[in-house]
């Protein structure tokens, strides 16, 4: 009778701590992550250590658990420092990043970051960085893409001649918080010196490149690697945060997360005339599962200013 009693009481235990842990399970479920993608696996492929910002971000949006693949050399997609050009456009470029990652460690989830460097789109001389956080789901046919666009880099390069020209570029730049990449001559220049991350170093750098060089110079850039550079490190956080609220914002039709704005509509009628103008009236958010789509107003008003119409201020 004993052995069988105790038996029975094992049974009980494990059928109670059963019940807690679904209730546990549950209640996290409830509180983070999306069902479609709780208690899964992703994969974040990078060397650059973008998963200290990541990670924790889309773990507690989504709910899976992020692996890291580091091991893999993402610069075969596009380097910053133009050894090897990037195929296709930035989101090509992510895809690419969360496909091989899924390959490599046999997940159906993959994400991806890519960044770009460029000049403002409107406001010429003016930096301007573009950072996506790609989500790509194999297994559910959905992608979900998390943006951050600012001025907020230090990207930046100068011909130099001088350390004390060095100097005044590296301070400016942030450095050695921010790191430094160097070549001589030209910034086509086979030769080049990365990781450059003390004065001591800049400087052993700056001798090896006058040294090298035909003409006397050396070309001398920011790193924009995200573990060489504190400020672009941040953009991929927001970048982050970005898709972590997409992927909290569910379709009403098929509940997918990932339901965002995917373009807007224009034409205000003008106050004065009636007349439809240039101004967003409303924004658009599709379900790229389903293809369920809906229109929410963009501003509160119901007329754009006449200053806006082009009848009435022509
Ligand atoms: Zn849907
Ligand atoms: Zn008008």
């Amino acid at each position: 009778m004993k052995p069988a009693a105790k038996a029975v009481g094992c049974v009980q235990l494990f059928a109670l701590k059963g019940l807690w842990l679904s209730a546990v399970f549950r209640g996290r479920g409830m509180a983070d992550g999306s069902p479609l993608f709780a208690g899964r696996c992703a994969v974040l492929l990078t060397k650059h250590r973008k998963e200290q910002v990541i990670r924790p971000i889309l773990e507690k949006a989504a709910g899976f658990q992020i692996i890291v693949e580091a091991g893999f050399d993402t610069d075969q997609f596009g380097a910053f420092t133009r050894e090897i050009s990037r195929p296709g456009s930035q989101l090509d470029a992510a895809r690419l990043k969360a496909e091989k990652g899924m390959e490599l460690a046999g997940t159906e989830i993959g994400i991806a970051s890519e960044g770009s460097f460029d000049s403002h789109p409107l406001i010429p001389f003016v930096p301007w960085n573009v950072e996506l956080v790609l989500l790509a789901d194999q297994k559910e046919k959905l992608e979900i893409c998390g943006r951050c666009a600012n001025s907020e880099t230090n990207y930046n390069h100068r011909m130099i001649t001088s350390l004390e020209e060095a100097e005044k570029f590296a301070r400016k730049a942030g450095f050695p918080e921010h790191w430094l990449a160097l070549r001589p001559d030209n910034e086509r220049h086979q030769s080049v010196l990365k990781d450059i991350n003390t004065w001591e170093h800049l400087k052993d750098a700056l001798r090896w490149g006058f040294a090298k060089s035909a003409v006397g110079k050396v070309f001398l850039e920011t790193d924009m690697r995200a573990h060489a550079n504190p400020t672009r490190m941040r953009n991929i956080q927001k970048a982050a945060e970005d898709l972590a609220e997409k992927i909290k914002q569910q379709c009403p039709q098929c509940a997918s997360p990932g339901f965002s704005v995917t373009g807007v509509q224009k034409g205000l009628p003008c106050e004065e005339c009636g007349c439809l103008t240039e101004e967003i009236k409303a924004r658009v958010f599709t379900c790229k599962r389903c293809g369920f789509s809906r229109e929410e107003k963009a501003a509160e008003r119901e007329h754009a200013p006449a200053g806006r119409c082009q009848y009435c201020n022509p």
